[in-house]
């Protein structure tokens, strides 16, 4: 499907900036696309601009951090107008990110031969306050202590890994209010990937849906066929929209294609039909 309402720059955890990330989605077909940076909007002038320029349908977006029952949930916005609020709850994840850079950096080095590792993952990122995981797993790819960023994440940065550390993001209802109040809709990011049951899974979509939330992404290229027929099921249930995504990184491996998604159930309600 030629449409993508979710990919990474390197404004945040990606490898290209806004421009080409524009111009790669447009090459493979691309028909409407958001950039959705990592708790960042810095990126959407210039993709903006670019998409323009080549006539590509374009609308704003960002990928927040939420903290939800003590684990890490990712809440895409889209289409909103950048404003005040959501700039400042932004703000508050990213300036969480250098600290944990370096707890994160003071476990592993603790385990592994590797050292530098804060200077490693900053000099990766564009800056302390977009400094992620993967930054810190592309360095240690770099220095030859796993083979790539999946390995990275399996043995030290994943789910339960001693670079998995607590960490305390925005809440759910300040992220949804933000998008809202900027206009936009609220998307629950690729949800076949928290490890919840499915119970925990509606008490997320019903407490999302009550602070104004309107969407999940059903199509996600993190996600299977089958985890895709469920969440349209979900999506159906509670008169949800359907959202699409790469998850594009441009590393090579995480969201191979920008500008592509796997088709949405037949079905969805899309989520474009709002713009
Ligand atoms: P952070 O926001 O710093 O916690 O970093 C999370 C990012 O790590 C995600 O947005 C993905 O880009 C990346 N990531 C998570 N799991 C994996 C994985 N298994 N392989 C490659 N990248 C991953
Ligand atoms: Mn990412
Ligand atoms: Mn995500
Ligand atoms: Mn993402």
């Amino acid at each position: 499907m030629n449409i993508d309402l979710h990919c990474h720059s390197n404004i945040s955890d990606g490898k290209l900036p806004p421009n080409q990330v524009v111009e790669t989605a447009f090459e493979n077909g691309a028909k409407l696309l958001a950039l959705t940076d990592h708790d960042h909007i810095g990126g959407l002038s210039m993709a903006r601009q670019t998409a323009q320029q080549i006539g590509l349908s374009f609308i704003h977006g960002v990928e927040i951090s939420v903290s939800w029952r003590g684990r890490t949930i990712h809440i895409v916005g889209l289409n909103f107008t950048p404003s005040d609020e959501l700039e400042k709850s932004l703000k508050i994840n990213r300036q969480g990110r250098f600290l944990r850079l370096e707890k994160i950096a003071a476990r592993l080095e603790k385990k592994l031969s590797v050292k530098h590792i804060v200077q490693g993952a900053l000099d990766l990122a564009n800056s302390p306050d977009s400094v992620s995981r993967t930054h810190i797993a592309q360095y240690l790819v770099n220095q030859g202590v796993v083979e790539n960023l999946s390995q990275a994440f399996k043995k030290w940065l994943g789910d339960g890994k001693i670079g998995d550390i607590k960490h305390q993001w925005i809440t759910l209802e300040e992220a949804v209010l933000a998008i809202k109040n900027a206009g936009g809709i609220a998307v629950i990011a690729h949800p076949a990937r928290y490890k919840i049951s499915a119970t925990a899974m509606r008490s997320l979509v019903e407490e999302f849906m009550s602070y104004g939330g309107g969407a999940i992404e059903v199509s996600s290229s993190v996600h299977s066929l089958n985890e895709r027929l469920n969440l349209a099921l979900l999506a159906n249930r509670y008169g949800l929209y359907a959202s699409a995504g790469s998850d594009f990184h441009g590393n090579g491996e995480f969201g191979r294609m920008a500008g592509l998604s796997p088709d949405l159930p037949v079905t969805c309600k899309p989520v474009w039909e709002l713009f």
